[in-house]
């Protein structure tokens, strides 16, 4: 701001005062004769005011709180009025936000979730009640502590590090008592230095997801063996050479969609088990070049395939994973692109590393898919043509396990397309997970 060196309104009146009281000391001197003194007296009386002025007003700005603002006139009165509005417009603004404050805490101790005011260095500057409790946090004495030191669990020590996943992290027991899910998120902004780290109990969605994968499992579990039964008979009946003709067609369409029910079956079973958390799982380092030409070695069996299917191997690395689930992944991923690929027209899988990591992609030149599908595609039982989708046999499970076994290997599912043209499913693995082929050799 730039400050004018001019005088302002006050000086200007501060000075025509002081020519005013020495135009009256000149006419009193006129008067009396006595110049000299008639000068002197007014001004000492002037200088008296002045200090007088000065008293009153130093007197109001010590104790402001309690007394009101001297009534003076002139110039000290104005600057007296301008400090009085400076005072009141503070006092206002402090009451605001006394206010806020009080009104934001009463709202953050009712909030459902937890909140931790964090600073730079994520040391805790503030937290709501919930927060407390949850994470066992206790006012004054954890303040300016570092949240990490306090809550140890590894994932979420990670997460405040590092800010990644970015959707946040969910935690099952920090250890404060009673066994909760909690989720954690942290809320940044460009140019704040401060960070909010929301907390939600998230125990009660846990529990209801538990109990539909434990339904699905068990429903799809107790299927299978009246499955089994069904499916024994309609082979028999359907090899029974004194079964009426007319009822051969309709017996092989049951046994077709028998089938079908067994596949889907399978697959949520399959499912089931990739999202049970608990299941373990060896990683072992896996050939995935020979896995490749395994499975379409396979697919060169079938009779309804696309004319041309070709391995690409751009690395002899091995990948550390479930040879199982990595099968899975790669059988369902070719079994689609033979599906929804014509005759002629050709499939590629390849297998590179890079400096991102490994990958595996199974491209086709096949019907492609429409950009508003490629979201949903992983969803379970979504079909971009269900009709189309059943008649060539799909239970609609393929890539939702795909998916959920990729995850099990820190791996991410890519999909690209266009319609008519063809698809490109690409998995992508932290390098973490590749095994140099001379490593595995000697044993490393
Ligand atoms: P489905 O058993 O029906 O194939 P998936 O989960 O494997 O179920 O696939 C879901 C949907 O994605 C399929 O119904 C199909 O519409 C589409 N899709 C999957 N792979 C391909 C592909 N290679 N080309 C075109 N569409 C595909």
């Amino acid at each position: 701001m730039k400050v004018p060196a001019s005088l302002s309104t006050i000086g200007w009146h501060a000075v025509y005062r002081l020519i005013g009281a020495l135009f009256v000391a000149f006419l009193l001197g006129l008067v009396t004769g006595r110049m000299a003194l008639s000068l002197a007296l007014v001004l000492l009386i002037y200088a008296c005011i002045q200090i007088r002025n000065m008293v009153l007003v130093d007197r109001w700005l010590r104790f402001r709180r309690v007394l009101p603002p001297p009534d003076i006139s002139g110039p000290w009165g104005e600057i007296v009025a301008i400090v009085n509005r400076i005072y009141l417009r503070k006092q206002y603004h402090r009451a605001r936000v006394t206010e806020l404050m009080r009104e934001f805490r009463q709202l953050t101790t009712a909030m459902p979730e937890g909140a931790v005011l964090l600073g730079p260095e994520n040391e805790i500057l503030w937290f709501n009640s919930r927060a407390g409790e949850w994470l066992g946090l206790k006012r004054k004495r954890d303040f300016g502590m570092r949240i990490e030191n306090l809550v140890r669990h590894p994932d979420f020590v990670e997460y405040v590090r590092t800010g990644k996943p970015e959707g946040g992290v969910v935690v099952h027991d920090i250890g404060q008592g009673g066994s909760r899910w909690l989720a954690f998120h942290i809320v940044r902004s460009d140019t704040a230095v401060r960070q909010l780290l929301i907390v939600r109990d998230v125990s009660r969605e846990k529990q209801l997801e538990a109990m539909r994968k434990d339904f699905v499992a068990n429903a799809s579990h107790e299927l299978r063996s009246p499955l089994t039964v069904i499916s024994g008979y309609l082979d028999a009946l359907a090899e029974e050479e004194k079964l009426d003709p007319a009822w051969k067609e309709p017996v092989l369409e049951m046994r077709r969609q028998t089938e079908r029910m067994n596949m889907i079956v399978n697959d949520l079973l399959e499912l089931s088990k990739l999202e049970a958390d608990d299941t373990p799982r060896e990683d072992q380092p896996i050939d995935i070049g020979g896995l490749l030409t395994l499975l379409r070695k396979e697919a060169l069996q079938l009779e309804e395939r696309p004319r041309n299917i070709r391995v690409t191997l751009e690395t002899d690395a091995l990948l550390l994973g479930s040879e199982s689930e990595l099968h899975s992944i790669v059988s369902n991923l070719l079994s689609n692109a033979i599906k929804y690929t014509p005759a002629h027209g050709e499939i590629e899988l390849r297998w590179w590393i890079d400096d991102e990591g490994a990958h595996l992609s199974v491209r086709d030149t096949g019907v492609g898919i429409a950009p508003e599908h490629i979201p949903r595609l992983t969803e379970r039982f979504y079909r971009v043509d269900a009709g189309r989708a059943r008649s060539l046999g799909g239970s609609g499970l393929g890539l939702a396990i795909v998916k959920h076994a990729l995850q099990r290997h820190d791996g991410t599912l890519r999909i690209e397309s266009k319609e008519g043209q063809g698809s490109t499913f690409t998995c992508d693995f932290p390098p973490h997970r590749i095994v140099p082929r001379k490593q595995q050799a000697t044993g490393g």
